[in-house]
């Protein structure tokens, strides 16, 4: 049986403690939710400051130029390159992860004028599908999309499939799909992939060029630690930039946008996949949260979270053993994210129970109780607190209360 002091010693040798003295976290909360937002980083508060009162207040509209608002998203989209093994001018920051995949599935759809099917899991986040099911209907040409689930994928990718659109890392389960070899399966009959690495980037690590990926997507406001809101990100590998055009055609992804010409002429870079004016005071604190990452080692962020997500699993079993848990993610750390979920009925009354515990994680209907793993700022006791709680909770009915019953508007 593992005690607490197994976990106080694996603090006492983690080469990625000192990271957590660079956010700002309140007192005695267990933050278990940073795959839905991150933590604040305590460089971004004081780059907000800077941001708002300097660049924005004193410089105004000088600040395009001199403090290099123009390229920001540019600027970042490199450093989330390094993050994701993609090269520079393959990545820029802005929108929405929606948006972004609205623009990459338009692109990748035009490199495939002849094909007609697109490949996703129906279980896919819930905006991805909708994007997909919108740009379909505004396109009219006669688009099919066809649904598969986790093991079915590689056989449903077949030569009538223009795009197989996926997340790599499956938000409710943490599942974690095998990039390499559905995109080779996927290249091997001529279709693009678009990976969604909302619950990779910043957790796992990722190599798009490695993988020969075509596109990908994410967001900025979760292991990136950008802020609520945050911009996310796109990815168009370098071989197909200047191929195709993005349908969002807004004035920043023009070749020449300060020339204000009639028509439009795309961008031959990964200006392109860019719109419009984007969200400066946002992008300057997702640069932050980038720039940590930058400086941690993605490697030994992958090895803690696993770790973490092993002792998890363990002590559920060794504690909680009888409360009705099951386990919806993947046993093997190598085939999961940087989070476990467990299935209860009670599921949405037992997280706000935890939650009115200090221990934060959320909950995805129908029965899904989700615990990210973020190894930059959280203490492998954190994990021992955790489950201490949950048992708490599970010992002494603390979720049996009507209000834990009620649901709030986000989950
Ligand atoms: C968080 C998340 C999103 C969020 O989409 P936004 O458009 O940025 O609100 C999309 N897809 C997946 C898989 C996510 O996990």
């Amino acid at each position: 049986m593992l005690t607490r002091s197994d976990f106080e010693k694996l603090d006492a040798t983690d080469d990625l403690a000192s990271f957590r003295e660079e956010f700002l976290l309140p007192e005695g909360v267990v933050y278990l939710d940073g795959n839905s937002l991150g933590a604040l980083p305590k460089a971004s508060a004081s780059r907000a400051e800077q941001v708002v009162r300097r660049e924005w207040g004193q410089d105004l509209i000088k600040s395009w130029n001199k403090a290099g608002w123009v390229s920001l998203s540019e600027r970042i989209g490199d450093k989330i390159a390094a993050l994701i093994g993609a090269a520079p001018g393959e990545v820029v920051a802005c929108d929405a992860t929606g948006i972004n995949l609205y623009k990459a599935l338009g692109m990748a759809l035009s490199l495939r004028p002849e094909r007609k099917k697109i490949l996703v899991e129906g279980s896919n986040f819930p905006t991805d599908l909708y994007v997909t099911q919108g740009l379909v209907q505004q396109l009219d040409r006669g688009h099919e999309i066809v649904y598969a689930e986790h093991e079915e994928i590689l056989d449903a990718i077949t030569e009538e499939v223009a795009v197989v659109s996926l997340i790599h890392v499956h938000y409710k389960t943490g599942r974690l799909l095998d990039m390499k070899a559905i995109t080779e399966k996927a290249h091997a009959v001529g279709a693009l992939v678009i990976w969604d690495l909302c619950h990779s980037a910043g957790a796992v690590p990722v190599d798009l060029n490695g993988c020969r990926a075509d596109f990908a997507v994410g967001c900025g406001y979760k292991y990136l630690n950008g802020g609520p809101g945050a911009p996310g990100f796109i990815f168009v590998a370098r071989r197909h930039q200047g191929q195709a055009i993005q349908p969002l055609t807004g004035w920043f992804g023009h070749e020449a946008p300060f020339e204000f010409h009639r028509d439009y002429r795309p961008a031959k870079t990964i200006r392109q996949m860019l719109t419009g004016t984007q969200p400066i005071v946002s992008l300057s604190l997702l640069e932050e949260g980038v720039d940590i990452l930058g400086r941690a080692d993605m490697n030994k962020i992958r090895r803690k979270s696993s770790l973490m997500g092993d002792l998890f699993v363990q002590l559920v079993e060794e504690q909680l053993d009888g409360f009705g848990f099951e386990l919806a993610s993947p046993r093997a750390a190598e085939k999961r994210g940087s989070q476990v979920s467990l299935r209860h009925e009670q599921g949405y009354a037992i997280m706000q129970a935890l939650i009115a515990e200090n221990i934060i994680g959320d909950f995805r209907a129908p029965d899904i109780v989700r615990f990210g793993f973020t190894p930059l700022y959280l203490r492998y006791v954190d994990i021992w607190d955790a489950v201490a709680g949950l048992r708490r909770v599970m010992e002494q009915k603390l979720w049996d209360l009507p209000d834990y019953q009620a649901k709030a508007a986000v989950t």
